[in-house]
């Protein structure tokens, strides 16, 4: 009995000890109690500890797979091994020279999609938080004052014009700076950032994060010319005189509308400019009057309806409720975002979808007719096709509703500019080298793929940048 014991002990002994995975680290939140009271970070950083301790998890992959799944091309294990060595700044620019936005996409990057969706970690364990280590040496970085400035090719005399400045421009601006152009952003608001300026609220995305890395670009040489609209202040006739390439980086603004009666009535509003009139008065100390109501209805099931719905949540309303025509499962939205939904109090009505809008005597919306909703088998997009059940409509009483359900490519510009082709949505046709029909005119981002992630833009505009680079180098 003793020896088989003693046996048992010593091959124990012998055989490799597996490693142990420790959990992931949490990120550090606001109490969903306390946050819907302010428009402050929800998400509150690791500590130099928390991220020592999560850099520690990332298993050094030889063939790292994260990078795979990151379409910045983001060097995530060499990133993470400066963590381990303490080096955060270096960290930080390391990633800043891949991808010029690390502490905008540590926040708004859906990596359960992307790198920590390829993570080997998460095939049984959880993924390593690259998203939250990102974010912690970005802002390392930013706290410190330290600029990244990037190696520059000496400067080849050619000038390179980008329209809008959102994620897809910015990204062009930053790869073509290191071969020595001359670049110039033209923004037709007052502050640059596109997207990320106007869409994204406060609480998920403070402006001071935007202002200090389009500031990192101003410092690298770009210029960024504010308050100037092509095909208004400035046509597009006349870039293409001044610049040797243009780049169209203008985004996806224009809201799908509902073509449901009544959707024009006061108190039925538009998602974006809901959230820019919120983040214009409280990043800007704009005086905006914002649409109230007792009980706010967002219809949608996207981002951007959640970003609505906790937007609303921190404004005086009764209640705040999502309708959406799907069930939670297929919700396009981000799992952590309709989570952070829920813990603050969003009602959720699922298969439901709005009829019609309807008015009080002074034309105001009082209430919405909605009908509910079953699944069939899977439509185009591979999910439940909802189908409405007859005879199942009922009335909501709402004051206030919000058209979360997409945006699509604003069709002014491309129209402005007869000779541009685009598709019958609007969006600007590309081939493989995001090159227009028009010789040295590119485009990336969602103007040409409709809305997708601020990083899907990024990698965009450097596949725009090289192809740039090469019709340069070419003439
Ligand atoms: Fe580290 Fe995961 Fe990337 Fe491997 S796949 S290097 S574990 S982050």
């Amino acid at each position: 009995m003793e020896d088989s014991k003693e046996k048992k002990l010593i091959d124990k002994e012998q055989k490799p000890q597996k490693k142990i995975v420790k959990p992931r680290i949490p990120m550090p939140m606001q109490d969903p109690k306390e946050r819907i009271k302010n428009f402050n970070e929800v998400e509150l950083g690791y500590t130099k500890e928390m991220a020592l301790e999560e850099a520690l998890r990332c298993l050094q992959c030889p063939k790292p797979q994260c990078v795979e799944g990151c379409p910045a091309g983001v060097p995530i294990p060499q990133f993470i091994k400066l963590i381990r060595e303490e080096k955060f700044i270096e960290s930080a620019f390391l990633i800043t020279s891949h991808n010029i936005l690390p502490a905008v996409c540590g926040r708004v990057c859906p990596q359960e999609d992307l790198c920590e969706g390829h993570c080997v970690l998460g095939k049984k364990y959880e993924p390593v938080a690259i998203g939250n280590l990102q974010y912690f040496v970005a802002d390392f970085a930013r706290k410190s004052k330290a600029c990244y400035y990037c190696d520059k090719e000496p400067p080849n005399g050619k000038k390179v014009a980008c329209i809008g400045s959102g994620p897809a421009s910015l990204a062009v601006a930053s790869e073509l700076i290191k071969k020595g152009y001359e670049v110039d952003i033209y923004e037709e608001y007052n502050v640059p950032g596109g997207v990320l300026t106007y869409g994204i609220p406060a609480y998920r995305l403070p402006w001071e994060i935007i202002e200090y890395e389009t500031n990192v670009l101003k410092e690298n040489g770009v210029k960024f010319i504010l308050n100037t609209k092509v095909g208004k202040d400035i046509t597009f006739e006349e870039l293409r005189q001044k610049y040797n390439a243009i780049f169209i980086g203008i985004g996806a603004n224009q809201s799908l509308y509902l073509r449901l009666p009544g959707e024009n009535l006061k108190g039925v509003i538009q998602a974006r400019d809901y959230l820019r009139l919120v983040k214009e008065n409280i990043c800007f100390g704009a005086n905006n009057i914002i649409p109230t109501g007792e009980n706010v209805c967002i219809i949608g099931g996207g981002n951007v309806a959640m970003d609505c719905a906790r937007t609303a949540k921190r404004l005086p309303h009764k209640s705040v409720t999502i309708v959406y025509r799907r069930s939670l499962e297929q919700m396009p939205a981000r799992k952590v975002e309709i989570e952070h939904a829920q813990q603050e109090g969003v009602i959720f009505k699922l298969l439901t979808n709005p009829v019609r809008f309807i008015a009080d005597e002074n034309g105001k919306l009082k209430e919405m007719e909605v009908i509910s909703m079953r699944l069939g088998e899977p439509d185009s997009s591979g999910r439940p096709r909802p189908i409405p059940i007859e005879g199942s409509e009922y009335i909501i009483k709402t004051d206030l509703v919000i058209n979360a359900t997409g945006n699509g490519a604003d069709p002014s510009f491309a129209s402005a500019i007869p000779e541009l082709k685009t598709n019958r949505w609007g969006n600007i046709i590309v081939n493989d080298n995001m090159e227009t029909n028009i010789k040295g005119v590119f485009a990336a981002g969602d103007i040409v793929t409709d809305p997708l992630t601020v990083v899907a833009a990024i990698g965009g505009g450097k596949k725009a940048a090289q192809s740039i680079h090469k019709y340069l180098s070419q003439q």
